[in-house]
């Protein structure tokens, strides 16, 4: 087995990737190594690569989305074997010992490790994390699109299994983008009446075919007061300011408003709208392993999938410059071509 894991790396703040290699430590016995096939883009890779959240190391290894097989494992891994297609999101170990670890919430887990915080992420031709992290993938899923499903899918998929999302329920998802077009295939396949809202009506056409009931522009009064306390849960996938008291509005008696978008400013929200209809504003990251392992079950039982645009992972600047422009439908994917 090659000894040195090749990856592309940035070496300072806001730094282009460039070729970079690495020996890692000796396999750790409950840990496993994937060969990575392909790993998709999320915009959470460029806010550590630009140092937004201040706790970057450098060189920096980006990648969090991992779809391929597993290349090596640890002398305690019974679960995972040489050979298994997995993949790999956001974490990539947990403590297995605390009572949240011990209750299923292994994504809540004190020390929780994060695949590209302090230690090298996916786009590499090799990534290790604990064993418990490497989820199997079903055969029925394509290797190619499946990396964004291990971040932005579990991400939008979770909540839907926290707060017990029924199929009788309206759902509102507000942003089309990366993570808002897997919920609404994720809730139209639930079936939930879902309303996608967007501030750009170019996206209409697109929002219904990926399962939308309707499409609401968030910036048209009338259309947002005629939605006024119907809808019974709102996952907003957006990292921009809105108009929240006017979101909030749409909500009926009891309804939730659920933040997984990684909003930088303080949320302004007015109590009196909270309390008069026994509203609840939440927020939660990614999933545990299991209900990943869940989501990925649903995604292959109904054939949802991110739509991808494919780069080769030697243009990954290239890619990271497409997926800054915001233009990207709907989620970068790296074939990884490192030799
Ligand atoms: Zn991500
Ligand atoms: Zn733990």
């Amino acid at each position: 087995m090659p000894q040195q894991i090749n990856a592309y790396a940035a070496m300072s703040p806001k730094g282009k990737l460039e070729r970079y290699s690495y020996t890692p430590k000796p396999l750790g016995p409950d840990d496993v190594e994937i060969a990575v096939q392909y790993c998709g883009i999320c915009h959470s890779d460029l806010s550590l690569l630009n140092n937004d959240w201040g706790f970057t190391t450098y060189p920096f290894v980006p990648g969090h989305e991992v779809a391929g097989k597993i290349s090596a494992v640890g002398s305690n891994v019974v679960h995972r074997k040489v050979g298994d297609p997995v993949g790999l999101g956001w974490y990539s170990k947990s403590c297995m010992g605390c009572k949240q670890c011990l209750t299923g919430n292994h994504n809540l887990c004190p020390t929780v490790e994060g695949t590209i915080i302090g230690r090298p992420g996916g786009f590499a031709d090799r990534v290790r994390c604990h064993w418990s992290w490497a989820t199997p993938l079903p055969a029925e899923l394509d290797t190619a699109k499946a990396g964004p499903l291990f971040c932005a899918g579990v991400t939008v998929f979770n909540p839907m299994v926290q707060f017990a999302v029924k199929p009788t329920d309206r759902v509102g998802v507000v942003g089309i983008g990366g993570l808002g077009h897997l919920a609404l295939q994720f809730l139209n396949n639930w079936g939930c009446y879902v309303v996608a809202f967007s501030s750009s009506d170019s996206k209409r056409d697109e929002a219904m075919k990926l399962g939308a009931t309707e499409v609401v522009n968030s910036k048209n009064a009338d259309a947002m007061k005629k939605l006024a306390k119907s809808l019974d849960f709102i996952i907003s996938t957006v990292n921009v300011p809105l108009d929240w008291g006017t979101i909030l509005d749409t909500l009926a008696p009891k309804g939730r408003l659920h933040l997984v978008g990684a909003l930088a400013e303080p949320l302004p929200v007015n109590v009196f709208q909270l309390l008069t209809s026994q509203l609840s504003v939440s927020g939660s990251p990614l999933g545990s392993p299991a209900t990943t392992a869940q989501m990925l079950d649903f995604a292959a039982r109904h054939k949802i999938a991110p739509i991808v645009e494919e780069y080769p992972m030697s243009q990954i600047n290239e890619a990271f410059e497409r997926l800054e422009s915001g233009k990207a439908r709907y989620r970068i994917v790296l074939k990884n071509d490192l030799v």
